[in-house]
């Protein structure tokens, strides 16, 4: 069976689900010179645990709008991907064999950070998707829950991590998604690029130290940890193929890419 990807994706704002941009065009074309997987394992920022890692069970994941104050039509957007529950007890034995603690949720929906980015790459919805938590945990860790994820890649499995390379909401420019970007904002997206096409794990590790501008591109990590649990789930001979790039709103960035063999 073919070896499938791990993505990274920057999400961006809920609002991508109605519009058309570069980034919904990228997507979707991936998706369409992609093989089919079998399934898909998602990890977003929108779902952080504290203690145990979480996998979401249920046969039928619902469609979580973790939003608030966007237009109705966000709100009636249905992303109605069967579950996995067979790969979620698989996920929670992968997990618990490197030391996580796991457990499956039965009743977790997918959120936005999962849902919006696959509408875009297969908006049949008709592959099963089982989402995974983003533990709180240092970058390091994150590194490891990726690794103890990559064995799924050769089963017909593609991991997508979903959250975004530059995400601080105070700067962003709400009123204007094509304004100029912020020049701090693209020295950071720029570190985090040549870093991803450099394959070098142990920088991004030390982002938080290294990185131009790092606490004013995250203000919380969650946006940025599920690039470190992508970059921990590479496989020898791997490749980063940039899927898209560009920003929103002047500082959101929208980096996304591929490793792939
Ligand atoms: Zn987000």
């Amino acid at each position: 069976m073919a070896r499938l990807p791990a993505l990274f994706v920057s999400h961006g704002a809920p609002t991508e689900a109605l519009e058309v941009d570069g980034w919904t065009r990228a997507l979707a074309r991936f998706g369409r010179e992609q093989p089919k997987p079998v399934a898909i394992v998602a990890v977003s920022a929108h779902w952080v645990t504290h203690r145990a890692a979480a996998v979401t069970g249920a046969d039928a994941p619902e469609t979580i709008h973790d939003f608030y104050g966007f237009p109705d039509p966000l709100y009636r957007i249905q992303y109605p991907s069967p579950g996995d529950p067979g790969l979620a007890a698989r996920i929670v034995e992968l997990l618990q064999g490197v030391g996580f603690d796991a457990a499956v949720d039965p009743v977790r929906g997918l959120d936005h950070g999962a849902w919006s980015p696959l509408l875009q790459c297969w908006p049949l919805a008709e592959i099963p998707v089982v989402q995974v938590s983003l533990p709180a945990l240092l970058p390091a860790d994150l590194i490891r829950y990726g690794a103890a994820l990559a064995p799924l890649r050769d089963e017909g499995v593609l991991l997508l991590a979903s959250g975004g390379a530059v995400h601080n909401l105070g700067e962003v420019a709400f009123d204007d998604k094509d304004r100029a970007v912020r020049s701090w904002a693209g020295e950071f997206d720029g570190w985090v690029a040549s870093r991803v096409a450099e394959l070098d794990v142990p920088a991004l590790a030390r982002w938080k130290a290294e990185a131009p501008h790092a606490a004013r591109a995250h203000p919380t990590t969650e946006h940025f940890d599920p690039l470190l649990v992508a970059m921990g789930a590479r496989l020898p001979g791997d490749v980063p193929a940039v899927l898209h790039e560009g920003f929103t709103y002047g500082t959101l960035s929208m980096r996304s890419f591929a490793l792939r063999s």
